[in-house]
């Protein structure tokens, strides 16, 4: 395989040029952090803008009011989670909308009480969950229960079915485990819950602009997803989160004024209108200036679409798991290898992990390290290529025979 040929066939190459990427850096952590396009810049420095011109009245006025920017961000985003436009909201972070929907779809009833997770998730998901516990009065050892893996790096939905028993209330798993890359069958595990009386929500994280989802025909219950990773909103961009329109006269769990429906919110009554639909799960006050990326974002999304995004996210990771067998052995490729149960990244796994991804900088590849070791590497369909890839290969193949990682401290840096 020639990555002049797989270049010059790939239909997404007109978006590279959209991003600002720099000529001696090989950039491969956008499932951690995604590049700034140009369209994100500008409007992003269009809200900045409306500031400047309107004050106050940007609230209404412009191009984009903020008023109504979660929602509309939220109607933008819905063709990417395959929910309606009134299930879905761009508001907080995803450790907050955990926060808000686990204490709104949260109801310990009798010997229903618990709630299903899995032992390799993100510590931030388990911190939350644990503190819903405790706030009702219960205790995370023994209302907590966490799926075990068999290999230390992904699950079988088998066992996580198993795990669905009578007393589990609530469950909350990730689409894509961020480590392995595994991706898990969301419409068979929400079958399943649902055929055992169980809610089920999950993080979409390493997913959402990664590969297209159907949460509302699966019937899946709520979602949350930061739009920092694959979706480029910048650094602590605004999240979204998803509830299924079946769920819409739920009270939410943590309630604040922009939950309201729009026209009362500015009555300022004491007792809360709320919004008829998603929009209710909101609590405060939008964080205009890291939403207003999102809306440049998005419309490259749109005009790119999902489903081709997805098809050249599996030739890239393809094509390097295809390059790394043959160039460097000595790496453990560590998510699973059939296309539907993967997500965006190639994981690699060695004992010097941490070394490899600093003499992987010192060389201009930008990779990602998740201790102890775990090497991520994620070629991003919008703006990386296959000669990219290669490129990264060939500086992994020197590395790995000329043990070029020896010359680096152990141990990882403070943000890895
Ligand atoms: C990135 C990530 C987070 C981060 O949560 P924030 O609240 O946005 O800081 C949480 N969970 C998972 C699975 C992640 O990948």
């Amino acid at each position: 395989m020639d990555y002049r040929k797989l270049d010059q066939q790939d239909s997404l190459s007109i978006f590279r040029n959209e991003f600002y990427l720099k000529e001696d850096q090989i950039y491969m952590d956008g499932n951690s952090l995604g590049l700034l396009s140009k369209r994100a810049e500008n409007t992003l420095l269009q809200s900045i803008n409306d500031w400047k011109n309107y004050g106050i009245d940007g609230w209404t006025s412009g191009d984009n009011p903020w008023f109504y920017l979660s929602e509309k961000l939220g109607e933008k985003s819905a063709t990417l989670v395959g929910g309606k436009s009134k299930e879905v909201i761009v508001t907080g972070s995803i450790t907050s909308n955990l926060h808000q929907l686990i204490s709104t779809f949260y109801c310990p009833s009798g010997t229903k009480s618990k709630i299903l997770a899995d032992e390799l998730t993100f510590p931030s998901d388990i911190y939350a969950i644990k503190s819903q516990i405790e706030l009702r009065g219960l205790n995370p050892e023994t209302h907590l229960v966490q799926v075990k893996s068999k290999d230390g790096m992904t699950l079988n939905e088998d066992d996580i079915i198993q795990a669905m028993t009578k007393d589990i209330a609530l469950i909350l798993l990730p689409s894509v485990l961020y480590r392995s890359g595994q991706l898990l069958d969301m419409k068979k595990l929400t079958a399943a819950a649902h055929e055992r009386n169980i809610l089920i929500g999950f993080d979409l994280a390493h997913s959402i602009g990664a590969l297209p989802h159907n949460l509302h025909d699966w019937g899946v219950d709520f979602a949350v997803w930061c739009n920092y990773k694959y979706l480029n909103s910048g650094p602590g961009g605004v999240g979204g989160l998803y509830v299924h329109e079946k769920h819409h006269s739920l009270k939410p769990g943590l309630s604040g004024w922009f939950g309201s429906k729009k026209e009362k919110q500015f009555d300022m009554d004491h007792t809360i209108t709320p919004s008829e639909d998603v929009g209710k799960f909101q609590i405060g006050t939008p964080h205009i200036f890291s939403c207003a990326p999102l809306l440049g974002s998005l419309e490259i999304f749109e005009e790119a679409s999902i489903t081709l995004i997805r098809e050249k996210s599996l030739k890239l990771t393809n094509y390097l798991m295809f390059l790394l067998e043959e160039f460097t052995p000595e790496l453990t490729i560590c998510n699973p290898r059939e296309d539907h149960r993967r997500g965006g990244h190639v994981s690699l796994q060695h004992d010097e992990a941490a070394r490899i991804c600093k003499a992987l900088k010192a060389s201009g590849v930008i990779p990602d390290f998740r201790s102890p070791n775990i090497i991520r590497l994620a070629p991003i369909a919008l703006y990386n290529n296959f000669e990219d890839v290669w490129k990264v290969a060939m500086i992994l193949k020197e590395i790995m025979e000329n043990k070029e990682y020896e010359k680096y401290e152990e141990g990882r840096n403070i943000v890895a």
